[in-house]
C-alpha cells in the first residue's frame, strides 16, 4: 500500500502522483496535512477556499467508499507516524517549487529516512518542470518569448485516470489504522480552528466540478474572443480558473485537453460565430497565459530569493519613498483615481482582480506612489485567493521593472488613459465605485481635469486625486535613473 500525500492538488482526476500511487503496490490510502508552518503564510480567502475544496474532495473519497485522512501538525513529524502505522510501501506526493515548500519537503525526506520509508514525489502541477526547459546554453530562460517557442512545441501529457473504488483503501480500515494517532482530525476543522477569521470577500465556490464548470463555461464560448477581450475587465472574458489552479483543484492536463479541443473547433469558425475576433489566435494566447504561469514557476525554482529581492540588479537602490499614508489610500481604493480604486475594491470584494486591473493598480503603487513592490505584493497575498508565490512575485516585480522581462522602468502606465481604452463605459469602474454610479463615463476619464469643486459636486463622498500623476511619473523616472546611476 502507499500512502499519498494531498498538499496543492485538491483533486482525484488528472493527478499524476495519486495516479502513479499504488501502480506496483495495489492500494493508496491518502492524507492532507494542516501544517502550521505553512498556514502562517496564509490567509483568510486562500484558507476558506481551500477548506472548500478539501469538503469536496473528502466526497470524492467517500464515494469511492474510502476516506481522505486528515491531520493537524508537522507533516515531517506526522508522516513518519502514520506511514509506519499503515505500513505503507512507499510515500507519495507532487512536487510544489517555492523556496519554503522545498525546505518543508526536505525535512519530510529526512523523516523518512530516518524510518527507512521509500518516497516518491512527482511533477504535477505544470507541464513541464522547472528544469526541463532550458536555452540552448542549458540555462533557465528569463526572456518569456523564448520559453514560449519551446514550452508551446513539447508534447503535452494527456489526463492522468482517477483512482477507482478498488484502488483505495477502505474507509474503515483507514479509521482503524490511524486511530491511535494524536494529530489525527475526526471531521474537517472550521476556519476559526486554523486561527483566522472569515474572509471579507464573497468566494468562487472551490472543488473539481466547480473548476470544471468554469473550463467548460469558458471553452463554449469566450476563448474564442480571449486575445481581443481579455484585457476589458468589465466582460467576462477571462476563464477564471486561477485559484482552481492554484489549489489544484483541476490538472493542468485537463485545461489543456480542452483548449487543444477548442483549437480544433477555432479552425472551423466563421466571422458569423465570432465576429471580429481571430479564434485560432485567440486560443493560443490563451494557451501562452497557462505557459506564462509555469514561465514564473521556472524562475521562481531557480530564483526563490524574488519572493523578497529585485530579480534585477541595479546600480544603486531604488529609493522607493514608502509614505504610509498613500500605502493606506491605495489599499482602501481611495486614491481619488476611479480605475485603480475599482481593482483596489473588487480584490477586497472577491478576492480576485482582473489582469489589466493588477498591472494598472501595480503600476500606479510602484511608478505613482513610489512604494516599494513588495507592500503591493504583501496585500495582494493577504488578500487574493489566487495568490501563487510565482505569479504575484513575478506580475508585481513585472510592473516594478525589478523582474525578468519585466515592463521597461521608462514605461509608466497613465490610470485615466488605461481607464478609458479598458473600460471606456465605465462600466466596471462604476460596478466596484457606487460613489461614482450615474456619472457619465467621459467625465470619469477626465476625472483628473475637473476642478475639484467641480468633482466635489458630482460625487461629494468620492475622494481628491491623492497625487498628481503627471509630477509623479517625472518623480519615477528620476528615481529609476539614480538607481541606474544616470544622475
Ligand atoms: P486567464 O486570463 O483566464 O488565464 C488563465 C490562467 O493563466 C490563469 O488562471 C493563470 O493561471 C495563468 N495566467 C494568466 N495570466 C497570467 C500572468 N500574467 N502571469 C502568470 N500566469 C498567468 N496570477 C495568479 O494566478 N496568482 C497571483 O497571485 C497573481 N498575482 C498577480 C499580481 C500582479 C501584480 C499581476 C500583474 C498579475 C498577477 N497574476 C497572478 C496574473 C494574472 O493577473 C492572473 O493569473 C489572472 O488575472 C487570473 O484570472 P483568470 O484565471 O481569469 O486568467
Amino acid at each position: 500500500m502507499d500512502l499519498f500525500w494531498h498538499r496543492r492538488d485538491l483533486r482525484v482526476a488528472d493527478n499524476r502522483g495519486l495516479a502513479a500511487a499504488g501502480d506496483d503496490t495495489g492500494e493508496v490510502a491518502s492524507i492532507f496535512v494542516f501544517d502550521d508552518a505553512v498556514l502562517e503564510h496564509a490567509a483568510p480567502p486562500r484558507v476558506a477556499f481551500m477548506l472548500d475544496a478539501l469538503s469536496a474532495l473528502r466526497d470524492r473519497y467517500r464515494e469511492r467508499d474510502s476516506q481522505l485522512l486528515l491531520a493537524r501538525g508537522d507533516p515531517s513529524t506526522i508522516l513518519p507516524a502514520v506511514a509506519t502505522e499503515l505500513e505503507v510501501d512507499r510515500v507519495v506526493w507532487n512536487r510544489d517549487y517555492s523556496g519554503l515548500a522545498r525546505e518543508r519537503d526536505a525535512g519530510v525526506h529526512r523523516a523518512l529516512d530516518a524510518v527507512d520509508v521509500p518516497r516518491e514525489a512527482f511533477h504535477d502541477a505544470v507541464h513541464h518542470d522547472p528544469d526541463a526547459i532550458r536555452t540552448n546554453a542549458g540555462d533557465p530562460y528569463s526572456v518569456f518569448t523564448y520559453y514560449w517557442k519551446k514550452w508551446r512545441e513539447r508534447e503535452k501529457s494527456p489526463p492522468y485516470p482517477a483512482q477507482t473504488p478498488e484502488d483505495l483503501v477502505d474507509a474503515n480500515a483507514v479509521r482503524e489504522a490511524t486511530a491511535e494517532l494524536d494529530a489525527a482530525l475526526e471531521t474537517l476543522p472550521s476556519i476559526e480552528d486554523l486561527g483566522f477569521g472569515e474572509p471579507e470577500a464573497e468566494l468562487q465556490s472551490a472543488g473539481t466540478a466547480a473548476a470544471r464548470r468554469r473550463l467548460q463555461e469558458f471553452c463554449d464560448g469566450p476563448i474564442y474572443r480571449y486575445e481581443s477581450r481579455r484585457d476589458y475587465p468589465a466582460d467576462d472574458a477571462t476563464s477564471r480558473l486561477s485559484t482552481d489552479l492554484k489549489w489544484g483543484t483541476i490538472g493542468v492536463r485537463e485545461v489543456w485537453e480542452a483548449t487543444a479541443e477548442a483549437a480544433e473547433t477555432a479552425e472551423s469558425m466563421t466571422e458569423t460565430d465570432v465576429g471580429e475576433s481571430d479564434p485560432e489566435a485567440a486560443v493560443e494566447e490563451f494557451q501562452s497565459q497557462l505557459a506564462w504561469r509555469e514561465f514564473y514557476t521556472q524562475v521562481l525554482f531557480h530564483n526563490p530569493e524574488v519572493v523578497s529581492e529585485n530579480y534585477r540588479a541595479y546600480e544603486n537602490p531604488i529609493e522607493w519613498e514608502n509614505d504610509p499614508e498613500l500605502i493606506d489610500a491605495w489599499r482602501d481604493g481611495e486614491t481619488g483615481y476611479p480605475i485603480v480604486d475599482a481593482g483596489m475594491r473588487q480584490l477586497r470584494t472577491e478576492a480576485y482582480m482582473h489582469n489589466r486591473v493588477r498591472m494598472i493598480v501595480a503600476s500606479f503603487l510602484t511608478k505613482d506612489l513610489l512604494i516599494d513592490w513588495r507592500h503591493g505584493y504583501d496585500w495582494f497575498k493577504t488578500k487574493l485567493a489566487d495568490h501563487d508565490t510565482g505569479n504575484d512575485t513575478g506580475g508585481w516585480q513585472w510592473a516594478a521593472s525589478t523582474g525578468t522581462d519585466a515592463q521597461p522602468y521608462f514605461r509608466i502606465f497613465n490610470p485615466m488613459t488605461q481607464g478609458e481604452r479598458y473600460d471606456p463605459d465605465a462600466e466596471y469602474i462604476q460596478t466596484y465605485v457606487p460613489e461614482l454610479s450615474g456619472v457619465e463615463p467621459k467625465v470619469i476619464h477626465e476625472w483628473h481635469e475637473l476642478s475639484e469643486t467641480e468633482r466635489h459636486r458630482i460625487a461629494p463622498g468620492y475622494p481628491e486625486p491623492i497625487v498628481d500623476h503627471s509630477r509623479r511619473r517625472e518623480a519615477a523616472l528620476e528615481m529609476f535613473e539614480r538607481a541606474r546611476g544616470e544622475t
